[in-house]
């Protein structure tokens, strides 16, 4: 299957992605976490991006969809991909439609992750995500690690990314509003979106999403 997730920052994506992915044996292709490997690795690429991301803001499209084609090349992306945070607005999303065209591809689904705005920055703000692997994420009152600052899962340092504090995801609300959500009504013309609720836990939003696929 090829899947498109989209949602504000702070719906769960990359949690719920990670466990998508994993029960359609599928790839996880997170730009976010592709741009972070890059700034932790001191690549040209990452220099790039830190500014932009640090504000909030979207890293260019010429440099992003670059990086987003490259993986989606990748030998283990050929039978399908679970696409989290990308595309992130129209242009993205036309060049992921040229993309698959070229390649005689379609997308299966684009699934809209639904949340209130209040929940957003709460849910954000008390974030804590294991540098080993992005898919260990905690907070700090819903979910709250055995050991403060390390990973229930494999023992890796906890950390709050850098472009989680309140004013940064507040500006990342704004981008997403503006650039993002209009990708769902292009999706829409497409009969592509199916969208949930990702209040609650996470294994009921996972189950939920599964069968909004029809794959549960
Ligand atoms: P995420 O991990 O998906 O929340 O992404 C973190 C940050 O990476 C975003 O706020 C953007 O600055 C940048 N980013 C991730 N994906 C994209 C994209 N498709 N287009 C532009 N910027 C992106």
């Amino acid at each position: 299957m090829r899947i498109v997730l989209v949602g504000p920052p702070g719906a769960g994506k990359g949690t719920q992605a990670a466990l998508l992915a994993k029960n359609l044996s599928i790839p996880h292709i997170s730009t976010g976490d592709l741009f972070r490997a890059n700034i932790s690795q001191g690549t040209e690429l990452g220099r790039k991006a830190k500014s932009y991301m640090d504000a909030g803001n979207l890293v260019p499209d010429e440099v992003t969809i670059e990086m987003a084609k490259d993986r989606m090349e990748q030998q283990d992306a050929a039978g399908g991909f679970l696409l989290d945070g990308f595309p992130r607005n129209v242009p993205q999303a036309e060049a992921l439609d040229d993309m698959l065209k070229a390649e005689s591809m379609k997308l299966d689904a684009v699934l809209d992750l639904e949340i209130p705005e209040e929940e957003v920055v709460e849910r954000i703000a008390g974030r804590r995500i294991c540098r080993n692997d992005s898919a260990h994420v905690f907070h700090v009152v819903n979910k709250p690690p055995k050991r403060d600052g390390v990973c229930d899962v494999c023992g890796g340092e906890l950390y709050q990314r850098d472009d989680d504090s309140e004013g940064t995801v507040r500006k990342r609300l704004e981008v997403y509003h503006q650039k993002t959500e209009p990708i769902i009504d292009y999706y829409r013309r497409q009969d592509l979106v199916v969208t949930i609720s990702a209040s609650g836990p996470v294994e009921e939003v996972t189950a939920r999403a599964m069968q909004a696929l029809g794959v549960s």
